[in-house]
């Protein structure tokens, strides 16, 4: 018989699985009991009691396809008998704490083989359930996660590896050394990192095509892997460029040994196709700990150990030393932070108006692009755009700076602007892209353009590197109404057959001419002639670079139609340029008087030094990390008690984490160090810069060196 209690929990039991009971409480328990027991038999999870001691009572049926045995052949035996010695240790714990504190679950992970040594990734949860008559034991409640943990592996491999080679990528290499440093790091241990680069793979890949190239990229693998084996760790870097490990040799000279057979593994030719290539690499090596244990630094030194390999000539190895410059370092900072650059949003389009010269009516606008690298300020083309070539990032560049120019000319038509053409720079890399011209117009459509709007500047190489290529490109363009003009002109082999085979619409003279014209003869002439020839031809020319009213007058003088430079407007942000279109016109003015004279940036009062004073500047990022950089010759203008003025070839950001560090020669051949950070940099003529540095020494040295520079000065003095 039923009493009070037990009739109140069936009632419940029966209510809460909405049970149509038949009133006979024995049929009904037994119907509850057969439900739960289709539910655990039918559930892909696993359901396992055991006992303290880890004999296992129970098991679901589950647990045959997960790791192939029967319940019947689990239950009685221990369950800690399937796992692997760390994650039986893993489990003893949390069994041992559930026992401890009935009330709490556990939750873990673990990874199980089956008879057949597959294995299936599993999440558990424990509970204490010794106390539940029905149970007296703990429940175990396995799910299998394989499916989830597989697919996490396969997108981890995707972002990890190389496509065409299988090797690992870039993101592992970081990751590699991040685990090698931090594991290492209390040991006497060390490693070398050695980045290898075909010697000229450009020009294989532009000769022979990409499919061609990718053949010797395998190839060059499976020689580097027959060579190391496989505990090394060798990756893909970029296009060409391979990076491997080599770990605890003893003696640096074994380093070398081994760089050298590498280098050695390329002195055969390969086959590729029908072709035999002779080919040599580069190579550049970073050591651990010696020249660095940061990882992103170790990288960059073995980096800019390749690069100076390269400059020095190609076919040879360079171990890393601080010796190395800071422009080398900024080259290759600038290359690895490329690849990034779209997705950081770190590229700005910038616009500079082309005039006519007579009315300044604005006809259209060159789109330039820009790098504001957090590192190093606003990075110019110029120091990019020919690394962007070499990896083959310039197809998506090119891409992406024609859907911005797209985009910001609807804005404008959508404003009211006046439809002036766009002027955008190509690559002759862009050329060798399959579909080309197709990709081009469907850009444009995307944004519902005629394509009439856009001139594309292109310069010699052009017709140079693929010259079938290009005429048939070149006339699909313009037979969609795009505009080719050709740029630069002038500083190339300013082939005058290429103007007629190639029919350009527009020629642009090279700044260089402009900046000498009525100063040497030589520039007077050639320009004067390509102007006559413009309109022999009838292409329309543009004078670029105008700087004064001296050349505008020249220029206008000579018949010649339109122009752009900074007498008109220095390349701007589309926002600030779409105020200069509003007026419709651009008016010439002498902004550079402002730069000729020297822009007042001082404070104090200053020294001024008889002559430049030759100084060794070397770059520091924040004043507790020390970049090994070496050093960049300087010239010291002038000097006061808070800062100096210098110019230098190199382009520095002004930034004030950026750290400079001046060593200036004093009397009896000894230097003064003066540390400062830079607070305004200026263009003066191409690729020199100066830059206005603000000390940073405490006021007792500031007097100190103050004294020492004063001496130096009067000395100076004195010997002029
Ligand atoms: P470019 O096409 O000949 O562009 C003209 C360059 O001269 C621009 O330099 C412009 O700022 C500069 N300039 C214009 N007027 C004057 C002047 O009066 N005086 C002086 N000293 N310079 C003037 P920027 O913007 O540094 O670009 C340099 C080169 O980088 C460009 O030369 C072009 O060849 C390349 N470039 C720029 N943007 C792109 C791009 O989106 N794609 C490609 N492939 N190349 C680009
Ligand atoms: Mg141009
Ligand atoms: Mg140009």
């Amino acid at each position: 018989m039923l009493n009070e209690d037990m009739k109140k929990s069936y009632k419940d039991l029966v209510e809460a699985h909405d049970f149509a009971h038949t009133g006979n409480w024995e049929m009904d328990m037994i119907q509850i009991q057969k439900r739960f027991q289709v539910l655990v038999q039918q559930s892909s999870d696993v359901f396992e009691i055991i006992s303290p001691d880890f004999t296992i009572q129970y098991i679901s049926p589950a647990v045959e396809k997960i790791i192939g045995y029967t319940p019947e052949e689990r239950i009685g035996k221990n369950a800690l008998e399937f796992l692997e010695m760390e994650q039986k240790q893993e489990f003893i714990k949390m069994v041992d704490y559930v026992l401890e504190c009935p009330e709490e679950r556990m939750q873990g992970d673990l990874a199980l083989k089956d008879q057949n040594g597959k294995v299936s990734y599993l999440t558990y949860t424990i509970s204490n359930q010794l106390q539940e008559p029905s149970i007296r034991g703990i429940v175990i409640n396995w799910r299998d996660i394989t499916d989830r943990i597989e697919n996490q592996k396969q997108i981890e491999y995707i972002a990890t590896h190389d496509e065409l080679t299988k090797l690992p990528n870039r993101v592992a290499l970081k990751k590699k050394i991040c685990q090698l440093c931090e594991e290492n790091a209390d040991l006497n241990y060390n490693f070398a990192l050695i980045m290898l680069d075909i010697d000229g793979f450009r020009y294989i890949n532009d000769a022979l095509g990409y499919q061609l190239g990718d053949q010797l990229i395998i190839q060059v693998k499976s020689r580097l892997q027959g060579f190391l084996g496989e505990n090394e760790f060798l990756c893909r870097y970029t296009g060409d460029q391979f990076a491997i490990i080599i770990q605890n040799m003893n003696q640096s000279w074994e380093y070398e040994q081994v760089v050298k057979k590498i280098a050695m593994l390329f002195k055969d030719a390969y086959k590729v196709d029908l072709y035999e290539l002779d080919m040599t690499v580069s190579l550049g090596i970073s050591m651990y700990p010696h020249d660095e244990r940061d990882p992103d630094l170790l990288i960059n030194y073995a980096n800019i150990s390749l690069l100076r390999s390269k400059h020095e000539g190609k076919n040879r190895y360079k171990f890393y030393s601080s010796e190395i410059g800071i422009q080398i370092y900024k080259q290759v900072v600038l290359r690895n932070d490329l690849l990034k650059a779209i997705e950081r949003k770190q590229f700005q389009v910038y616009y500079q108006a082309q005039v006519e010269l007579e009315s300044s009516d604005i006809l259209a606008a060159e789109a330039l692009i820009r790098w504001d690298h957090p590192e190093w300020g606003m990075v110019s083309p110029n120091e990019f755009i020919s690394l962007a070539e070499e990896t083959g990032f310039i197809i998506n560049l090119g891409n992406w700076m024609l859907n911005e120019v797209c985009k910001t000319y609807k804005s404008w038509m959508e404003q009211g602007m006046a439809p002036i053409k766009v002027s955008v720079n190509y690559s002759s890399i862009q050329f060798f892209e399959k579909n080309f011209v197709d990709n081009i117009i469907t850009i444009i459509n995307q944004y519902e353009l005629n394509p009439h709007f856009l001139i594309m500047e292109i310069t010699e190489s052009v017709f140079m590197k693929n010259p079938e290529k290009a005429i048939v490109d070149i006339k699909r363009l313009q037979y969609q109404g795009i505009q080719v003009a050709l740029d630069d002109f002038g500083t190339g082999f300013s082939s005058l057959s290429y103007l007629n085979s190639f029919n350009i619409d527009i020629l642009k003279i090279d700044r260089s001419f402009i900046k000498n014209v009525m100063m040497d003869d030589a520039s007077t002439i050639i320009t004067r002639s390509v102007i006559d020839l413009a309109q022999e031809l009838r292409i329309k020319l543009v004078a670029e670079g105008i700087e004064n009213q001296e050349q505008l007058k020249y220029l206008k003088g000579a018949n010649c139609y339109s122009g752009q430079g900074y007498l008109y407007n220095k390349p701007m942000p589309s926002d600030e340029f779409v105020q200069l279109l509003a007026k419709k016109k651009c008016l010439p003015t002498q902004l550079l008087n402002e730069k000729k004279t020297g822009k007042e940036h001082r404070k104090y009062l200053r020294i001024k030094l008889p002559k430049l004073l030759e100084a060794d500047m070397s770059i520091r990022k924040r004043p507790e990390q020390n970049f090994n950089v070496g050093s960049v010759k300087v010239e010291v203008k002038n000097i006061s008690s808070e800062g100096l003025c210098f110019a230098a070839g190199v382009r520095l950001p002004v930034n004030n984490e950026l750290q400079l560090e001046f060593l200036i020669p004093t009397k009896d051949g000894k230097e003064a160090k003066i540390c400062g950070y830079p607070v305004w940099a200026q263009e003066t003529e191409n690729s020199w810069y100066e830059y206005g540095v603000e000390f940073d020494h405490s006021p007792s040295e500031k007097i100190d060196l103050t004294m020492e520079l004063y001496s130096l000065c009067k000395e100076m003095y004195n010997y002029n």
